[in-house]
Parts: C-alpha cells; sequence; structure tokens
C-alpha cells in the first residue's frame, strides 16, 4: 500500500519492441490474442521463453461484452478493459506480438524432432511448440433473411451495436447466459426487449436472474419460451421476424433490432485438416496439461472441449499450456523426454 492506496500496476513497466520476426526460431507461438493466447504470453514471457503470439483481435471475444462480474479480483470490469489489461501484462514482457491472421499451420518432423510452421500473409514463422487458442465464432440461426439482414438491424454484438437501436424495440434470440446480459444491456438504449428462447425455461447466473426478472417487472424486457424464429424480414433494415408459435395470436412480429446468441462454434479451421483429435463438435480435445494428441501442441479456452466457455478458465488453459510447453521445450524439443522413453523401454526390456 502507498499512504491509502493499493499498489496496482496497470501499464506495463518496461516496454519492448514486440515486433515478429520470421528468421527466428521460437520456442512457443500462440494463434489466438484472446484471454487464453494472451494469459499464455504473459506466463511463457515470465518464463523466458522466446515467445510470439499471433491474434487478429487482442483481447478476443471478452471485449465484445459491457460487463465482466466473474473474473476473480474485479467485482465488475468492462470486458474490453479486461481485455486491455491483459495484454498490457503479457507485454511487460520481452514478447513478441503479431496483429494478424493465421493462414495456415504446418506439422514438420525430422526423425523425433518436430517443428511447427505458421503462416500469416508472406510470412511464416517456425517454433518449437504451438498453443491454439482461437476461440470460437458466433452461432448463427441460419434461417432465411438472417444474412441478407446482418448489418440492417441483425446483429452479434449488443455492446457494438447496441446505441444504435435506442428508442426502438428489439429481439434478442437465446436462453443462456449471453443473451440475458445482452438483453440487460440492450434494455438501457432500447425502448423494449424481447427475448426468444426455443425451451421452456432461460439458464442463467442466479445474479442475472434477478436482474433480468426486474427489468421484467417494469416492462423493459419480455420473455418469449417455448418460440424459434424461422424468418427475418424487412429491405434495407429489418421489419419483422416470423415466429413458429404465434405471440398473443400472431406469427409475424414487428422488430427494430435482431440480437442472436444461441451460442458459439468453435474456430477450428486452421487445425482441421491437421491429425490433431477433435471431439464431434469440433472442439480440440485437451487433457488436464492442456496438450492434445500430438506433443508440443497445446490448445487452450473456448476452442477446446472444456465446458464450461468463460475467461478464467482460458486463463488457467493458457497458463497450464505455457508450463507445459516451457517443460517440453527445456527437456530438448522433445526429444530428450523420447530417449529418456526409450531408454526406459530398453531397461524394462532387459
Ligand atoms: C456476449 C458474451 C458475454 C460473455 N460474458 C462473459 C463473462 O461475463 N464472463 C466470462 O468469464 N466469460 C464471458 N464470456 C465468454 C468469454 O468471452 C470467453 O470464454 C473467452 O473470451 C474465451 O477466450 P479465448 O481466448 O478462448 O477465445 P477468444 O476470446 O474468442 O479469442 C480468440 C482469439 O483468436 C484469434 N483468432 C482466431 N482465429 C485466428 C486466426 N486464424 N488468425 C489469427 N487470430 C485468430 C481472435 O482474433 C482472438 O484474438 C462471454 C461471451 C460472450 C459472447
Amino acid at each position: 500500500m502507498i499512504g491509502n492506496k493499493p499498489r496496482v500496476i496497470l501499464e506495463p513497466r518496461k516496454k519492448f519492441n514486440y515486433s515478429s520476426d520470421p528468421k527466428i526460431f521460437y520456442d512457443l507461438i500462440i494463434v489466438g490474442a484472446g484471454v487464453a493466447g494472451l494469459a499464455s504470453a504473459m506466463y511463457a514471457g515470465r518464463l523466458g521463453m522466446k515467445v510470439l503470439v499471433v491474434g487478429e483481435l487482442s483481447g478476443g471475444t471478452i471485449t465484445l461484452t459491457k460487463s465482466v462480474e466473474n473474473y476473480p479480483g474485479f467485482i465488475s470490469i468492462e470486458g474490453g478493459e479486461l481485455g486491455r489489461l491483459m495484454e498490457n501484462h503479457a507485454k511487460d514482457y520481452d514478447i513478441d506480438v503479431l496483429s494478424a491472421k493465421v493462414d495456415r499451420i504446418e506439422i514438420h518432423r525430422k526423425k523425433e524432432r518436430k517443428h511447427f510452421l505458421i503462416f500469416s500473409g508472406k510470412d511464416k514463422y517456425f517454433s518449437k511448440t504451438l498453443i491454439v487458442a482461437t476461440g470460437t465464432e458466433v452461432r448463427k440461426l441460419n434461417v432465411p433473411g438472417e444474412k441478407e439482414l446482418n448489418g440492417k438491424g441483425v446483429s452479434y454484438c449488443a455492446l457494438c451495436d447496441g446505441p444504435l437501436f435506442k428508442d426502438k424495440i428489439v429481439g434478442v434470440v437465446g436462453g443462456g447466459n449471453s443473451a440475458v446480459k445482452e438483453a440487460l444491456l440492450l434494455s438501457e438504449y432500447a425502448k423494449k426487449v424481447y427475448v426468444f428462447y426455443r425451451r421452456d425455461t432461460i439458464r442463467v447466473e442466479k445474479e442475472n436472474m434477478a436482474r433480468l426478472n426486474e427489468k421484467v417487472g417494469k416492462g423493459k424486457i419480455v420473455t418469449v419460451g417455448n418460440t424459434n424464429i424461422v424468418e427475418i424480414k424487412g429491405d434495407s433494415m429489418i421489419k419483422s421476424v416470423t415466429l413458429d408459435r404465434a405471440y398473443e395470436g400472431n406469427n409475424e412480429f414487428e422488430l427494430g433490432g435482431l440480437f442472436v446468441y444461441i451460442g458459439h462454434l468453435p474456430r477450428n479451421k486452421l487445425v482441421k485438416d491437421l491429425e490433431v483429435k477433435l471431439n464431434k463438435g469440433g472442439e480440440i480435445i485437451i487433457n488436464a496439461n492442456s496438450g492434445t494428441n500430438i506433443r508440443g501442441f497445446y490448445a487452450a479456452g473456448d476452442v477446446t472441449n472444456s465446458k464450461w466457455k468463460q475467461a478464467v478458465i482460458g486463463v488457467a488453459e493458457g497458463v497450464k499450456a505455457a508450463f507445459y510447453a516451457y517443460e517440453y521445450v527445456e527437456a530438448g524439443d522433445g526429444v530428450l523426454p523420447l530417449i529418456k522413453a526409450k531408454l526406459l523401454e530398453v531397461k524394462k526390456n532387459v
């Protein structure tokens, strides 16, 4: 403590140049700069690894939500700020950062040695180990009109677009935590928010349920269960949606905006053609060490088969991945453990 003020450091204490270098053989490349990737980068930096983190959206998905109230240490923090602070924390160490898209990953083997190649634009980067933390992409409704009216009243980000719907009647699709959180945010701008969900109950944290009930009590939010949206209509702007079950005697429902929160799909395009194992839902299967079926190849966060898609879980998986990648590199690029295993095998057989 300094006087009465707790000492919290939020900006990097030292500035490094952070630039990526295709000539370096990195110890670790992290694909994804969301919370999972940034936490890995911070730990790998502290461990002194030569690390490159490549990501399109720094801070990732959490930056697209207004308030985060379940990240330990912060009773409430804006998602964008949490992402920024995590980037700052990673950049307190001498890491390389590349704000770009990764187009392809290759795994190369030479006898027992292995390395990973990451292609981004014209450049390619080499690494001894890899962490994939590419998160998820929004699940679309896949109904007629959705594609055509995307950006014309149909949105997947209340934080980004909510203010454009001031005093309008808007709909939210979904019955989970994200849908309710974003409906609560939209109710700050919109005249009224209708939440359409397909089950008979909404499944959310108790805290958010209480807030929802309060808004329902005030008539600001209306929940409509057992209902699917089957079509979105409009021309230059959304006009209405068609419901599969009549609401107040009508299947057509007029709306000035529609926000879709029906879940996410793993962003696995980069690894689909590699021999890394995915589950039926396309998520990367990881073990308790954040390792995959390929030695030296780790994954963390929402792209994995972990059940709960939450920032703190992605962070923990990212940290574990960094520790195990460090051990792997320290052990000699994966060669040493293999030699050790072979020696043990020989001993056993003698
Ligand atoms: C509306 C909403 C509200 C939420 N609220 C909360 C909450 O209150 N509390 C909570 O704990 N969680 C919340 N979550 C969940 C939380 O956002 C996620 O669990 C978390 O952000 C996942 O982090 P991640 O690092 O795994 O992936 P992401 O944050 O999705 O990051 C993925 C990263 O990979 C990058 N990437 C992907 N593909 C490529 C490529 N080919 N090349 C380069 N980069 C690539 C992206 O640009 C991004 O940097 C919420 C989610 C949503 C949608």
